[in-house]
Formats: structure tokens, sequence, C-alpha cells
């Protein structure tokens, strides 16, 4: 049966980041919503016009928009061992519907890791990071600098930083994450399936962790 890991933590976290490697490492595909709005939105989609309005604002995107863009995302042939979820869900409705998209597709949540940090962490994550334009790989100024300013190290592309991750919308982001996502926590923990880990470690310490747990 094929199994999607779903990660959960506030913005900044590093689940991002976590979740590359732990893509690379499973061979399971890297599925982030908010690489995929972003990516619509860098081909003027609707969808992705739709998405920035939201974003910008640090808001989430509407549910029934983000479902089906997840669903269309995870029906294609490199999902079908499973994915790594970056993003998703994030509501409650999300994860329903995600319950009933794997039940339809044989496929089932197989663990999620809980990454948390405190805000202060998160904020200085967040607004320090450099983000590829290419590829989206991702970097800190402070705690993973490119090798060249403004260059990524992985395809040579430009980095930029994200419209949300200044300091206001990321406090707003947070804000949004407390009040919608974290009811999941308790929906996860109830189901069996949350492995809390210590997000303000550094990133191999993280990674060491989540490959331990996917291990088992
Ligand atoms: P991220 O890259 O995960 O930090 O997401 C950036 C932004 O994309 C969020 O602040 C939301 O506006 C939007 N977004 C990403 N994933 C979701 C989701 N599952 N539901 C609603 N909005 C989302």
């Amino acid at each position: 049966m094929a199994t999607f890991i779903v990660l959960l933590g506030p913005p900044g976290v590093g689940k991002g980041t976590q979740a590359r490697i732990l893509s690379e490492t499973s061979k399971l595909a890297h599925v982030s919503s908010g690489d995929l709005f972003r990516e619509n939105f860098k081909n003027e989609t609707e969808l992705g016009k739709l998405a920035k309005s939201f974003m910008d604002k640090g808001e989430l995107v509407p549910d029934d928009v983000t479902i089906n863009m997840i669903r269309e995302r995870i029906s294609r042939p490199d999902c079908q061992a499973g994915a790594i979820l970056d993003g998703f869900p994030r509501t409650p409705a999300q994860a329903d519907a995600l319950e009933k998209m794997l039940a339809e597709f044989g496929g089932e949540v197989g663990f999620v890791p809980y990454i948390t940090a405190e805000e202060s962490v998160l904020v200085e994550r967040a607004s320090g990071r450099w983000t590829c334009r290419a590829q989206g790989h991702i970097y800190h100024e402070k705690f993973n600098p490119p090798k060249q300013v403004g260059i990524c190290d992985v395809d040579g592309s430009d980095l930029y930083q994200r419209d949300d991750d200044k300091v206001e919308t990321v406090t707003k982001r947070i804000r949004v994450y407390l009040e919608q996502t974290t009811p999941l926590v308790e929906y996860y923990r109830k189901a069996g399936k949350l492995v809390e880990i210590d997000g303000s470690q550094a990133v191999d310490q993280v990674t060491a962790k989540l490959l331990a747990v996917l291990k088992k």
C-alpha cells in the first residue's frame, strides 16, 4: 500500500528543507502545497494568481482549491508508492479530504512527524530564508548560507526572498497556523501516528531523528 508521510509544523520550522532530504533518501515524491502555488504563480495561471492573493496576506488558500490541486498532484504516477506531504493538510477539512483520497487511491498516512520550535526561532529562520528561483532549494543567510551569495549551489539559479517571509507576514502565518493547523496535531496523535521532533536543533540532527523514525 502507498505510504504518505505528513510533515506537520509551523512556518519556518524547516519542513521544506527536511522534506527534500527525506524525499531523496526514501525515493518518495516531495509534494509541497506552497511550492505548487508558487509554481502556478510563476506560470501565471488563474490558480496561481488566486493563491498569491491569500499568500501575501499570510492567510490560507481556500480548502476546495487546495484539495483539488493536491488530489491532481498525488494521482500522478510518481506518487504511486506514496509521497512526503509538506504543507498539506493544514486544516481539519483538508485532513478529512486526504483520508478520502487515500482510501480511493489505495494509500494511507504512515506517520506524521510534528516538528516544533519556539516562535522567535521560526521568525528568525523564515526572515533569513533565501529560496532558489528554479527549483525551490532552500538556504538561510546565517545557518545554511549558499557558497556564493545570491546563487543556488545546486543549479546556479538566483536566490530570492519570499514576499510572505517578511517579519509581519511570518507572524501572521504563525497565528493562522496556531488557529487552523494545530487541531491536526490531536487528530494524528489520536490516530497513533504523531512523532514529535524538536526542530530547534541543526538541520542534520533533525534529519537523523526523522530517518530513525522512517526506518522503523
Ligand atoms: P508554505 O510554502 O508551506 O510556507 O506555504 C506558503 C503559503 O501557501 C501559505 O501561507 C498559504 O497561504 C499557502 N498554502 C500552502 N499550503 C496550504 C494549504 N495546505 N492550505 C491552504 N493554504 C496553503
